[in-house]
């Protein structure tokens, strides 16, 4: 089976549900919280609605609110929302959520009352590590960006086309915001005071540039695994045979996923559309299979594409079984 473990998929009609069952796929759909006070939940509901109607197909995987001001203000108010947050979580793990997600904005745009940017590892938190660390769940954590975030828009840049898109989150223009090193830096601090909670760090953990730099955490944080997720063409960009002593090396910390992001229902497509985006599902999912599985070579993204070739068992692993082993109940 394929697991798709990073996905926000509104794939309710039933020849989406057709397809990943032609194909043997499992999808676990993502919830994000962007700001405070956001309607996030509405994404919780309809992961938690898709995986009841296809059990075989979904799953959900759901986040927290985040602190507003008046958090910050004194320490009741930081307990009460420390509870509130752990209560909420346990309502979603008792109505079958695998996980939980922080995102981006954490690190990289939320600020205190002071201006202080609120980051990953910060003592508001710890209570909620602790607890999904106690009881066995995992952190799905989006933290940073791709080092081209920091980098010049030019031809070299590899993420330029998503920044031009997306200016409020290019920080080559934003000296006053965190480093990449600073925001991986308090990314790391959370994997080493936590032992016992597992991180799966979404887009490769913001390390895509280099499988070497992935290497040493995974080396020194035996709780970190790491997905795919708009990030595969990092990976096809680097040294073939490079990629693929890693992915033999740490066969069972790199979850497949691909960031797909459908937001309105694939219900809602007219016929022509819907066949079109099940036609680029299919494709993509039958591509990404072929690079871990096959050493053919495949046209993706305009570029003719060795396969890694890798034994069936680890192509498996990548692909589906460690997301099974790192959300339990996937
Ligand atoms: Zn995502």
């Amino acid at each position: 089976m394929i697991v798709d473990s990073h996905i926000h998929y509104l794939g309710d009609h039933p020849d989406a549900v057709a397809l990943f069952a032609a194909l043997d796929v499992k999808l676990l759909n993502v919830a994000v919280t962007v700001a405070p006070g956001d309607a996030w939940y509405e994404q919780a509901i309809v992961g938690r609605e898709l995986t009841e109607a296809y059990p075989a197909r979904y799953a959900w995987c759901t986040t927290f609110d985040l602190p507003d001001s008046t958090v910050w203000a004194v320490p009741t108010a930081r307990r009460s929302y420390v509870d509130a947050v752990i209560a909420g979580l346990e309502r979603d793990f008792a109505a079958g959520a695998v996980g939980c997600k922080v995102w981006k904005s954490i690190g990289m745009q939320l600020r205190k009352p002071s201006g202080e940017f609120v980051m990953v590892d910060d003592a508001l938190f710890e209570p909620i590590y602790e607890h999904l660390g106690a009881t066995g769940r995992p952190l799905l954590m989006h933290v940073g960006e791709p080092l081209a975030c920091w980098q010049p828009l030019d031809e070299h840049n590899a993420h330029a086309g998503y920044y031009r898109g997306n200016p409020e989150w290019y920080m080559g223009d934003k000296p006053d915001h965190p480093s990449h090193r600073t925001l991986i830096a308090a990314r790391d601090r959370v994997l080493a005071r936590h032992p016992l909670l597992r991180v799966i760090g979404a887009h490769l953990g913001s390390l895509e540039y280099d499988v070497t730099e992935l290497a040493v955490r995974l080396e020194r944080y035996a709780n970190f695994a790491v997905d795919t997720s708009a990030r595969m063409p990092d990976l096809l960009r680097q040294d073939r045979a490079k990629v693929r002593a890693f992915l033999l090396k740490f066969a069972d910390r790199v979850l497949y996923g691909t960031d797909v992001v459908q937001r309105y229902p694939v219900s809602s497509m007219d016929e022509p559309e819907r066949r079109a985006h099940l036609a680029s599902m299919r494709q993509r999912y039958v591509l990404d299979h072929a690079y871990f599985s096959s050493d053919a070579t495949t046209s993706r993204h305009g570029v003719d594409t060795e396969g890694l070739g890798l034994p069936p068992d680890v192509a498996a692993a990548i692909m589906g079984g460690n997301a099974r082993e790192w959300y339990p109940g996937v």
